[in-house]
């Protein structure tokens, strides 16, 4: 991957509540290590379009299951769905009852 294709990568995993500001900034570390980009830039490039993106999600943004308002960092994929930690909990519980029985 090149250094725009990461960029829009960590881009939309942000705007899609995957990662969160410090995730980013991990992420920015290894990157300008990686292709002697100075840190600064790199977040320009990531937060400026990582914002274009929250906006044109906006919409889309609560849980798919509950509705709930999703953190940036704090949401998780069930097969297409992306939900709350809350979910993600009951999820799990379910699974493992399923599993029980
Ligand atoms: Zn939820």
């Amino acid at each position: 991957m090149n250094y725009r294709n990461i960029v829009d990568k960590v881009a939309s995993l942000y705007a899609d509540r995957f990662l969160n500001v410090d995730h980013v900034h991990d992420v920015i570390m290894t990157m300008s290590e990686s292709f002697d980009v100075p840190i600064e830039q790199i977040r320009n490039d990531i937060m400026s379009l990582g914002r274009v993106l929250e906006e044109k999600y906006a919409d889309e943004l609560g849980c798919d299951w509950c509705g709930e308002h999703i953190e940036n960092g704090s949401g998780y994929y069930i097969d297409d769905d992306r939900v709350c930690g809350q979910c993600m909990l009951l999820a799990e519980k379910l699974d493992n009852y399923t599993t029980v029985v």
